[in-house]
């Protein structure tokens, strides 16, 4: 075909959604999704795309302020005519055509308002489509899911062989002349039962020529597919944690120091209740802040005999579980001893190594770093260790 073609759209908007709940929250056309109603999302692709002619939007008569509301602030919103719906959907179109008849497009194009993920892929695909001279086109998926058909008492009749089936999306493009024509003679004849205008084409014996759809191409139905919807517009921040702690032990003489769960022999050891290993108290500390779940004291009161002399593995074991028992993935842990003597250094390795299989994380996740105190203070003096520890938790549930 040479002549240029003018693509006219029909937009159906006068549904009253009861699927939806429409009692309570209105008309599932006017809900939000990702911030702005649905129809505001449908029709901005047919506004934005460069192959649009006339835009006839079809609402119902109560939904003029709703309708308003939704496309106040939709760029080209002036071009779109606005015409009351019938009581049908096949009325709502037939009064969509009226209203684009006098505007000399060569298409009309039918789309549902409850399909805010049309695009413009699938828009130039029927529009090929009817270059190449097709006089009706309709947008599907094959159907995927086996077919059963069941009887009346909720038992399986048969299965029905789904080669061949489709389910049909909009829009469905067709000859102005011809939709027009059919349902004229359509509404004419008392038919008022067609679901979808591929329907009226095929009983007026207008050859259909099938595209492929988008699957994401959804009719927004019930109020499921409104909230998953709004859940894919919607950006998801990441919910990225940071914790830290930090802890001193007094030195005293003794044969050695247990740091990051590694013991190193020395004249002094670290006085505690515990092993008085401050690397994984600190540790454990950055852990509990990631949730809010207070400090190693609140769950390990130094009171408590059963604590003393206790690796201190089980109190990181134990923020760990917490940490993961809140949704947490533990993505790094990063500890800094200052301490003048031991030397850190040759340790650093198992360290890590501990770390890691104390989190059950990655070895590149655990960092161990050491400075000493540049012999000033107490840290200097040799009167105690200190840690600073770092941890990142990436929450993915939701908490209650
Ligand atoms: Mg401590």
């Amino acid at each position: 075909m040479s002549q240029k073609q003018s693509h006219g759209i029909v937009i159906v908007a006068a549904g009253r959604g009861e699927r939806a709940g429409a009692s309570v929250e209105g008309p599932k056309q006017y809900r939000t999704i990702g911030g702005r109603a649905v129809i505001a999302h449908t029709l901005e692709t047919f506004l934005n795309w460069p192959g649009s002619g006339p835009i006839v939007a079809v609402i119902h008569p109560d939904d003029e302020a709703l309708f308003a509301l939704a496309t106040a602030g939709l760029a080209g919103r002036e071009r779109l005519l606005v015409v009351h719906g019938g009581v049908t959907r096949q009325e709502s179109v037939l009064n969509g055509l009226k209203a684009l008849a006098p505007l000399g497009a060569s298409h009309a194009w039918i789309q549902d308002a409850v399909r805010p993920f049309v695009d413009e892929a699938l828009l130039e695909r029927i529009s090929d489509a009817l270059e190449a001279g097709a006089e009706g086109v309709l947008p599907v998926m094959a159907v995927t899911d086996t077919l059963k058909r069941g009887s009346g008492d909720g038992l399986v009749l048969e299965t029905v062989p789904r080669a061949g089936l489709y389910s049909a999306q909009t829009p469905q493009a067709f000859s102005f002349a011809a939709i027009f024509e059919a349902h004229r003679q359509a509404a004419e004849s008392g038919r008022s039962d067609f679901t979808d205008d591929a329907s009226i084409a095929e009983w007026a014996g207008i050859p259909v020529r099938l595209v492929e759809g988008t699957p994401d191409n959804v009719k927004l139905t019930v109020k499921r597919d409104i909230a998953m919807a709004d859940e894919k517009l919607s950006p998801v921040l990441p919910d990225v944690r940071t914790g830290n702690g930090y802890d001193v032990h007094q030195l005293e003489a003794g044969d050695g120091v247990t740091l990051c769960g590694i013991f190193i022999p020395h004249d002094q050891k670290l006085k505690g209740h515990s092993d008085a290993d401050v690397a994984l108290h600190a540790l454990t500390d950055a852990l509990l802040a990631t949730c809010g779940a207070g400090d190693i004291g609140d769950h390990f009161p130094p009171s408590d005999m059963q604590w003393k002399g206790a690796p201190s593995r089980i109190f990181l074991e134990h923020a760990a579980r917490i940490v993961r028992d809140h949704g947490g993935t533990i993505m790094n842990a990063d500890i800094s001893l200052i301490a003048e003597a031991p030397k850190i250094g040759p340790h650093r390795q198992a360290m890590r190594e501990k770390l890691a299989e104390i989190l059950d994380i990655s070895l590149d996740r655990c960092s161990v770093k050491a400075t000493t105190n540049e012999k000033i203070g107490f840290v200097g003096r040799r009167e105690g260790i200190a840690a600073i520890a770092t941890a990142s938790v990436v929450y993915g549930r939701k908490q209650p």
